[in-house]
This record gives structure tokens, sequence and C-alpha cells, in this order.
């Protein structure tokens, strides 16, 4: 995760007093674990990347399990989970869930298409003390109904977002960009404000684009730098005015680079300073510090990975399977600086951005330490050249890919 605002507000202090301040990234021990929980959604959405439907799945972990598993979580340093399906929601044990975690002392998030929540729902979700609840809305109602194929989707989400608000929950809109979404990303942003809502997490699309030539023609990697300019205007006017709302972004660590870019534009003696910044951050973190659990108890490297089966819970304590390197995808996630090769090798940003989000580069080559296809930055950019690539001239994003897998596989 990108936290945007978090540097755009040390970037006004730094104008504000003359001095960058220090700054030191709070490292856990274990990884932030994004837990699917459910499989079952009562939605069917064009990009979930569960590929979820509404019928219960067979042999998800049981609740007495979920305690196994979350008291191996606590010892081995895991600060946070983010509760997540499927839609948690109709998992009929989440609050003994969520309550078994905050009395762990987990930070605790729920990851929601928050169509389920009712005033009463919403009193009971700020009753549990649920420290961030995130609701997916992927543009204005005709948008959104549309990705979500349900007719009302949508004000059912945005009646969730503002019952949360008013019981006091920290609650903020999680919107994962495409071609078709676009445009509604600057009326969403004021949605935000005029609902009392936190925070905004920017997912870009897992998309890998023709391969990687022609990076600064590709309609989706110019969409997606128009995207992110928004994001930092609106979060630098944030920091200046003191508004503690949050924009974050996630699935392309090019957004570090970026935010380096529009700094040289627009505030270039802090440059350096927040080379170094973004330096300690680190940029990708999917098989160290983020991780994910499955309904099945089955871990993976991140929720973009659900191809790759590093273990079961059920078989093995998390904290085994995650510190064990014998596979080798985790051992060059593991890795520093990361085995990539082609032109992520010879960025000059590659130690702000770790090599960025390795699944694109699986998904369209086999190979996941190949260049990142999804990277919108261009080569003068970076430094470095792409190399030539002979993929369909049909545009590729990963759900798309994982879809006709399956479906090959069924
Ligand atoms: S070229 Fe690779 S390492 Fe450099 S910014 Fe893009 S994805 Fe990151």
């Amino acid at each position: 995760m990108f936290r945007i605002s978090q540097y755009m507000r040390e970037l006004a202090h730094a104008e504000q007093t003359g001095h960058y301040p220090e700054v030191r990234e709070r490292k856990a021990r274990g990884p932030v674990v994004i837990w699917n929980l459910i499989r079952r959604c009562n939605l069917t959405c064009k990009h979930c990347y569960a590929l979820s439907a509404d019928h219960d799945y067979v042999g998800e972990l049981t609740l007495p399990e979920v305690f196994t598993v979350m008291d191996d979580l606590k010892g081995f340093g895991v600060p946070a989970l983010i509760l997540s399906g499927g839609e948690p929601l109709l998992r009929p044990d989440i609050f003994e869930i969520s309550a078994q975690a905050r009395k762990l002392g987990f930070y605790t998030g729920l990851s929601t298409n928050g169509t389920l929540i009712d005033r009463p729902l919403a009193q009971r979700i700020a009753q549990e003390g649920f420290d961030y609840v995130g609701i997916s809305l992927d543009g204005l109602k005709p948008t959104h109904d549309k990705f979500r194929r349900l007719d009302g989707a949508f004000d059912r989400s945005l009646a969730a977002v503002r019952f949360l608000a008013e019981f006091g929950v920290k609650v903020g809109l999680r919107f994962t960009m495409t071609a078709m979404n676009a445009h509604d990303l600057p009326n969403l942003l004021q949605l935000m404000k005029d609902e009392g809502a936190n925070k905004f997490y920017f997912s870009h699309l897992n998309y890998a684009g023709r391969g990687n030539i022609h990076r600064d023609k590709d309609a989706h990697h110019l969409a997606t730098r128009d995207a992110m300019n928004l994001l930092f205007d609106r979060a630098w006017a944030d920091a200046q005015a003191g508004c503690m709302d949050d924009y974050v972004s996630g699935n392309n660590d090019a957004d570090g680079p970026f935010l380096l870019h529009w700094v040289r534009q627009h505030l270039p003696q802090w440059e350096s300073a927040l080379t170094e910044r973004l330096t300690r951050w680190g940029g990708n973190a999917s098989g160290q510090m983020v991780a994910n659990i499955d309904n099945l108890g089955h871990v993976h490297p991140d929720t973009m990975w659900w191809h790759h089966d590093l273990g079961c819970v059920r078989d093995r304590p998390f904290s085994a399977i995650w510190n064990d390197t014998s596979d080798p995808l985790m051992a060059g996630l593991k890795q520093h600086p990361r085995p990539v090769q082609g032109r992520c090798a010879g960025c000059k940003y590659l130690a702000i951005c770790n090599g960025n989000t390795r699944v694109r580069a699986q998904q369209l080559t086999g190979n996941p330490w190949f260049e990142d296809p999804g990277c919108y930055l261009t080569d003068d950019e970076v430094g470095a050249a792409s190399t030539p690539l002979e993929v369909p001239a049909k545009t590729k994003a990963f759900n798309s890919i994982r879809r006709s897998k399956e479906a090959e596989n069924a």
C-alpha cells in the first residue's frame, strides 16, 4: 500500500518548517494479513479476484480453526488483520472473529461491499470496535451498479458509508480503476468529502498492457498517470489545509517513483529528502510484509497470488509457512534486491519500487522475475529500456487471465 497522504503531510510539514521531518518506518515483525474468511458473496462483481458467487463453499476454516490461526499470527508479530471475503458479513461468526482479533490486540479492518449494512448493523460494527471499514465503490450509480451487476447496489453501499460515519466508524471508499470507470474518479473523490468518509483507497487494476512497448501511448497507462496526478493534487491540497483524510493506493508500486516525479515538478527542493524517505519505505511487500490467507486456509504471497499456494494452515502454522523459503517464489520475493530482470533490473527506482507487483510478469510471461509489464513509467523516466515481448494485441487484465485459466481447468 502506498500512503500518498502520509508523504504529502510530511512535505507540507517540510514546507512550513524548512526541514523534512524525521520519520521512522515502523516495521512490524510479521506481515499484515488480508484474510478472505469466506468466499461466498451476495454480488458477482466483474473484477472480483476471489471469483466469488452467492453459494456456500465447502471446507472453509471453522471458528476454532480461525482462533488457532489467530494465536499463531499473534505470536508471529502480525500487527493487522483485514477481514475480507467474498462478503465477510455473510459469515455468521464474523463478530466472534473480530472480537477475538480485537482482544488479541490486532488492528482490525473490515473489507466489505457494504450492501448488507443497514443502520442496526452499522451500529453493531461500531460497537465491535473495528479500526477501519473499507467499502467498495466503483463509480457513481450507473457505473457501480453495472460493475456490481445489481441495480441499487450503489445506493445500498452509499447508505452504509453514511450509517457507519454516523456511528463514528472510520470508513473509506475502495475504488478499482478500469477503462470503464476512470471517468467517475473526480466525482467519487467529491463523494468521499460529501459523505464523511475518511479514506480513499485507489486500487490499480492488475493490468499488464500490451507487453512492454509504447507505454507512453497506452491508454490505460495514460489514464493511470492522470488518476495519480489527481490523487496527488487532492492529497497535497488536503495536507496543506491540515485535513487528515487519507489517500492511499495499491497494486502498483511505481506510484512511489511517480510521486517523486510529481515532487520534482512541484516541490523540487524536497526531491532528495523524499527519495530517501521512499527508499526506506521500500516498495512492494508481497511475500514480505503483506500476506494472504484464503477461505480454505491456504496461504499466498498476497491476494493476487491465489494460483500460487504456499501451504495450508491446517497442515502447518502460518508462521512456518511464511518463513519457508524452499518455495522459489517466496525465496525471490524475500530476497533484497529481488531477482528482477529486464528494465526493472536496470531501473533507477528499483530500491523504491522493489520491482512492483510480480504477478503481472508471471501471468503474462510465465516468468515472475520478468520486468513488470504493468509499470506505467516510460523508459526515459526509469532510465532503462523495455524488453520487446510478443503478446496478443488484446489488452490483458489479471482477472481475465485467471478467469480463462479457471475455465480451462473446470
Ligand atoms: S521499471 Fe520496474 S522497478 Fe522501475 S518503477 Fe517500473 S516496475 Fe518499478
